[in-house]
């Protein structure tokens, strides 16, 4: 039996695996299908984790963390884990391919994906010139014209990203103040190859077969049409999280969360079930930061080597 399952192998479950192995505990697993390091892999420039002088990638921020954790004894599953549950006081971890472990505590540090903003044709054209990601699609668009959507920290770092790429950069947002940081706003009014395209709701993405070809915002106040012809839409309207591991089959959560799904954890990062921890963005009032979720996996992990202590 695990003594620890963790889910997810971002900034949260990495630490939370490294304070763990690190603390004592022999039979830790970290359960990520895909590459480790987290949402913040996909982000251009970080110049705000502690300690990081310079402006590093997200990826090369990420790069040394698995390698750090796997030296204490952190095993990595490159598995999904589709269910969680708990009967007494063991929980059964069931993955994707249908297979179970039973483990004495879980960490859940599943974090969040790119939400999407639901105008016409963002289905239709995901992947064929609409992204969620400027440092992995941003190059396709290299000497090009793109738009952008959102007002937030991500979109305004990812515009000033692309600008140093693409030709133009249209930011589109639906308001005309932004969410983002001051220091943010000020890098983006500093782009000269940015065009602010505010108080605009998007009507449609449109194109052809080859992608997208263009799309239609409409200003909010005076509803006059906008075209922008672009081969390149990016969008980051914020994100959703990822509690699908614990959804009962009756349709419940095996533990508290509030409305927006977010699970509700003490400052131990204890949920409502004892041995059920949650860490990084998945928790309710996660600031959304690679220091926050790291210092959350190491909150958990200290708490979790006392619970089964
Ligand atoms: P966010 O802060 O929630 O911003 C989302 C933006 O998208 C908002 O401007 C919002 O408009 C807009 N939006 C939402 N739904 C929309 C829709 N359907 N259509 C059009 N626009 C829509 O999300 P985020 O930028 O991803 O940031 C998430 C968190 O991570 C934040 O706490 C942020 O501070 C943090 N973060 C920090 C850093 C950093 O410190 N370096 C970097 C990235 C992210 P309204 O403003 O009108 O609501």
């Amino acid at each position: 039996m695990l003594d620890l399952a963790i889910i997810g192998g971002g900034p949260a479950g990495l630490t939370a695996g490294l304070y763990a192995t690190r603390g004592g505990l022999k039979n830790v697993t970290m359960f990520e299908m895909g590459m480790t390091g987290g949402q913040i892999t996909g982000s251009s420039e970080i110049e705000n984790y502690p300690g990081q002088g310079a402006i590093v990638s997200g990826m090369d921020l990420m790069q040394s963390w698995p390698e750090q954790c796997q030296r204490f004894g952190l095993k990595h599953e490159m598995n999904q884990v589709s269910k969680v549950t708990k009967s007494g006081d063991v929980f059964t971890v069931t993955t994707a391919d249908g297979k179970t472990q039973e483990a004495k505590s879980v960490l859940l540090a599943t974090g969040s994906v790119p939400r999407r903003a639901g105008f016409k044709g963002e289905k239709e054209f995901f992947g064929r010139g609409i992204s969620t990601c400027a440092t992995c699609d941003g190059f396709f668009y290299k000497g090009k014209e793109v738009a952008l959507i959102g007002g937030g920290d991500s979109a305004l770092e990812e515009a000033v990203y692309l600008s140093k790429i693409c030709s133009k950069v249209y930011l589109v947002h639906r308001r005309d103040t932004y969410r983002a940081a001051p220091s943010t706003i000020e890098h983006m009014k500093a782009c000269e190859n940015i065009e602010e395209v505010t108080n605009v709701m998007v009507e449609e993405v449109y194109g052809d077969a080859s992608g997208v070809t263009g799309l239609k915002v409409k200003n909010r106040d005076r509803g006059e049409i906008r075209d922008l012809a672009v081969p390149g839409v990016f969008v980051f309207v914020g994100r959703d999280v990822l509690n699908e591991p614990l959804k009962q089959d009756d349709g419940t959560f095996l533990c508290d969360v509030n409305d927006q799904g977010e699970v509700i954890v003490d400052l131990r990062m204890r949920t409502s079930v004892p041995g059920l921890y949650a860490a990084g963005d998945v928790r309710i009032e996660a600031a959304k930061q690679v220091v926050c979720a790291a210092g959350d996996g190491a909150t958990a992990a200290v708490n979790i080597i006392e619970y089964l202590g």
